[in-house]
């Protein structure tokens, strides 16, 4: 695709007596970054597509109504209207922005109050809550691990988690994905050598590949090797366990993981994070997480949100259990057509594709079918394992997931992808 003109690159002028090395741009890259404009142009594009307009199981996007299949509103209460009611009510009290951050002028006794029900509900002495999940994986690792401390991660955990540990002073060791024999020989080969402490990080709920943690196991490990255990419930809180408490609660480890993190951009359907552990370890983070300390709180509507989420999340067990039957038609269906959806148990369903072509090639199948999905490509997957990431929420109808199996089985018959 030579053809694509060129973005054009702006005049410098450098002094004259500059080295060639020091001549060097670091706008440079993004003159010679392409390929997102390639594949515009040749109608593969799937990222950034604006909706105007969400229903629970579909979405509006220019005039077209499309099924919507891998957003993260798992128990679809975006639309409920108790939520907007919350977040409006909180809006006219409070105004449109705590401007500032939680330590200084930005913490509500709304803020406070989430914390405490979040607490309650998941059976731990404190919550802190962040601005995003992201910014709380940040605070939470950053300020935990210091110098001599090491943090065992599964492969697969989040982004977030593995910036947190950049972001801290730790060793970051990575265990293959949810494989503890792998887990238990790098704490053995630490055994007796460190003077830190140790954290064991895993996803509960792997976000691509729909995988539940090994959680008996990594217990039982950190137990053995005296570490501590943090689960990052993004996926998990309102969905996992009879009382939707998340993985720990699928487990019947309640108690047993000394650190939840999470989300409520998912099952909270609102924006922000939260840690949930003993309380001095809150309260240190408090005092010392700098992606907490130096950024604005999270705004009002936004927390009003959450605790209306959470009352019904704690009242109203109907929509989780909706969204665990949604989940097994969409898995029984594509496995039924004979598509690898790679050992997901959950309502995360990866699609296994292949080649990036190929991939894209599935997409826009889906895309002309009216399925509104996305992509996920190396290097967040691993090369020639392209995958559509799907996933179903509370609101999604019988009918519209039999439709969605259907355009998935055609796109993959006209493909080669299935028989
Ligand atoms: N952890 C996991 C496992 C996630 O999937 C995500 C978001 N996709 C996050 C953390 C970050 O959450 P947030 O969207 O609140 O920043």
């Amino acid at each position: 695709t030579g053809e694509q003109p060129q973005p054009e690159e702006p005049e410098r002028n450098p002094r004259s007596d500059l080295k060639a090395s020091d001549r060097a741009d670091i706008f440079e890259k993004a003159y010679r970054f392409t390929r997102a404009d390639e594949a515009k142009a040749l109608g593969f594009y799937p990222y950034f597509k604006p909706i105007s307009s969400q229903h629970g199981g579909t979405v509006t996007v220019g005039n077209r109504e499309m099924i919507i299949t891998g957003s993260n509103d798992y128990l679809g209460l975006t639309q409920d209207p108790r939520l907007k009611e919350a977040a409006t009510a909180a809006f006219k009290n409070y105004g449109t922005s705590c401007t500032g951050s939680r330590f200084l002028t930005g913490t509500l006794a709304l803020h406070e109050e989430l914390e405490e029900r979040l607490a309650e509900f998941l059976g731990a002495e404190a919550v802190l809550t962040f601005t995003t999940g992201f910014l709380g994986m940040l605070s939470v690792l950053s300020a935990l691990a210091g110098r001599q401390d090491v943090l065992y991660f599964d492969r697969d955990n989040h982004a977030s988690l593995y910036d947190g540990a950049r972001l801290s002073f730790g060793t970051l060791r990575k265990y293959r994905h949810n494989d503890l024999a792998d887990l238990e020989r790098l704490l053995e080969r630490d055994a007796g050598r460190r003077a830190g402490g140790r954290l064991i990080v895993t996803d509960g709920v792997f976000s691509m590949s729909g995988h539940i943690a090994d959680l008996p196991g990594i217990v039982q490990l950190a137990r053995a090797y005296g570490a501590r255990v943090l689960v990052d419930d993004a996926h998990a809180t309102g969905v996992l366990g009879e009382s939707g408490r998340g993985t720990a609660e699928h487990f019947g480890l309640e108690g047993e993981v000394d650190l939840i993190v999470g989300t409520f951009s998912k099952s909270f359907a609102s924006v922000g994070g939260f840690a949930a552990g003993p309380r001095p370890v809150i309260n240190y983070i408090k005092h010392h997480a700098r992606p907490f300390i130096f950024t604005a709180a999270l705004p009002a509507p936004q927390v009003a949100t959450v605790i209306k989420a959470l009352e019904i999340m704690q009242t109203e067990p109907e929509h989780r259990q909706k969204l665990h039957r949604n989940a097994e038609r969409l898995r029984g269906g594509l496995k039924s057509l004979g598509f690898d959806i790679l050992g997901s148990e959950s309502h995360i369903v990866p699609v296994l594709i292949g080649q990036d072509e190929h991939t894209a090639l599935f997409w826009r199948g889906l895309w002309d079918a009216g399925i509104f999905t996305t992509p996920a490509l190396p290097p967040s997957v691993p090369p020639g394992q392209g995958i559509i990431r799907t996933s179903v929420n509370a609101n999604h109808t019988f009918e519209q997931i039999d439709r969605l199996i259907e355009a998935f089985g055609e796109v993959g018959r006209r493909l080669g992808v299935i028989g």
